[in-house]
């Protein structure tokens, strides 16, 4: 037996003896076993048997830098020696976090000036929450309680985050949830919009968030939350009518709107924040993923001025956690912010990589006979696997192909992820035309695959 095996064998052992995976059925990961990663560099992953992947995922729709920049590294390093950790409760404050701020001011759309940390999406999203909250009583409406949310969207795994995400598969599994959220349908024409035409399906399900907040009262309804498009729920964008209309309803009836930016800041779709592809204003913007390309976990809360304004004249705000504006974490974002702007990476995504990639898929897929529809701009895209795709039609065992697919995909060394019946890929932001074609041509291959084994091809 070679060193390398022993060593999979070996760890493969330990993590199913003593470690239990994020959503993941356990008995059967561990009879399958994990791969286990080792390192990484630019767009691509190495397992423990020196088998290279392609990654079509950055990570968790995070390594928007690619793996191995050492600008990260040494920004991480430097900042641990000069001063690991201090907090910002008590009257103090450090060089990173000021620096951070300073610099999302700056990328941020205008009238967002404040911002606030967060380890995670999760915790950006409860903290959003609180600020609301907060806001709507400091106005002397503290009625102002409820949050509108939708069906199939992804806000992250706290009590909060799962709570506002519409994903039955989690609720399912929370005796407890917050209160005073409501769900509304989703704009998701493919499956969903039966007769009518994109566009008016579009305005149709932006009108479900006036009908709920009609229903709960206008006086009490907090903030309407949606992720500019669906990432987790399969990269869906919504018709071009939605957004704008949302934004409409939500002036109209005092709501405030966050935009959950947790995939879409930071040059996903091609622009530093995915609203301004949709082309809406939010009130709040919560992030996280990109931010440090994952490097180290962090997440941040943009507040507008409005919000903010009536936050620093309210008095204390009894909200913040040990790791808020973590100086190690804040040091990485800002390297990482550095070569977003610096190189040019997000304006590449707009004018180059991005519209090439979204071409060799269309190219590659649009006439499968397992493809429905293709969505995504810049480097996101989800793909729609469907029995009959003229008349969007789709698997009655739609997750089950879909994880088929996905599988066939990482057996061939290209992560991609699978999210009921769509394929999702969401690659490193630097990925190369070269690497693209290589992402393209696998999961072309592994969709063959799917289809063969449903004797299609
Ligand atoms: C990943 C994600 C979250 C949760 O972020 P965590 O860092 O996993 O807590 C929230 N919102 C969206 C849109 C996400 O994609």
């Amino acid at each position: 037996m070679n060193d390398r095996i022993h060593s999979t064998a070996r760890y493969r052992a330990l993590d199913a003896a003593h470690h239990l995976h994020p959503f993941s059925d356990m008995a059967e990961l561990n009879r399958a076993g994990s791969r286990v990663i080792v390192k990484a560099e630019g767009v691509y992953l190495w397992d423990s048997d020196g088998e290279r992947i392609i990654d079509g995922m950055a990570g968790l729709w995070c390594v928007n830098v690619g793996y191995g920049r050492r600008e990260l590294v040494d920004a991480a390093c430097t900042q641990m020696q000069a001063l690991p950790y201090y907090n910002t409760f008590f009257r103090t404050t450090h060089p990173p976090v000021i620096e951070l701020s300073g610099m999302l001011a700056q990328l941020a759309p205008a009238g967002f000036n404040r911002f606030l940390y967060s380890n995670s999406g999760s915790e950006a999203n409860d903290t959003a929450l609180r600020a609301v909250h907060r806001y709507w009583a400091l106005q002397g409406k503290p009625n102002k309680r409820y949050v509108i949310a939708r069906h199939n969207g992804y806000h992250g795994s706290t009590i909060a985050g799962a709570t506002l995400g519409g994903m039955t598969y989690m609720h399912e599994q929370m005796p407890s949830m917050m209160e005073h959220v409501a769900h509304i349908d989703q704009p998701y024409w493919f499956g969903e919009g039966g007769e009518m035409d994109a566009e008016a399906f579009g305005l149709a399900r932006a009108r479900r968030l006036e009908a709920k907040i009609i229903e709960l009262g206008a006086e009490n309804v907090a903030a309407f939350i949606g992720e500019p498009f669906q990432g987790a729920g399969g990269v869906i964008f919504p018709p071009s009518t939605y957004w704008p209309e949302i934004e409409r309803i939500c002036r109209k009836h005092d709501v405030l709107l966050i935009a959950d930016e947790v995939i879409g800041a930071f040059g996903r779709t091609g622009e530093w924040f995915a609203h301004r592809h949709f082309g809406f204003a939010p009130d709040v913007i919560t992030m996280a993923k990109g931010l440090t390309s994952g490097y180290v976990p962090m997440g941040a809360v943009g507040l507008s001025d409005r919000i903010a304004d009536a936050i620093v004249d309210g008095g204390e705000f009894n909200h913040g956690f040990t790791y808020s504006g973590h100086p190690v974490a804040a040091a990485v974002a800002v390297a990482n912010l550095t070569l977003l702007r610096d190189e040019g990476i997000v304006a590449r995504v707009k004018d180059d990589a991005g519209p090439y990639f979204q071409q060799r898929l269309r190219d590659a897929l649009s006439d499968h006979p397992l493809v429905g529809e293709i969505h995504g701009a810049g480097l996101v895209a989800g793909i729609q696997l469907a029995e009959d795709p003229v008349n969007r039609k789709r698997f009655a065992n739609g997750s089950e192909i879909g994880t088929l697919c996905r599988n066939f995909s990482f057996d061939g060394n290209l992560v991609m992820r699978a999210s009921g019946d769509r394929m999702l890929l969401s690659p490193p932001l630097v990925v190369t035309h070269d690497e693209i074609d290589e992402i393209v041509a696998r999961a072309n291959a592994a969709i063959d695959a799917t289809a063969k084994a449903l004797h299609i091809l």
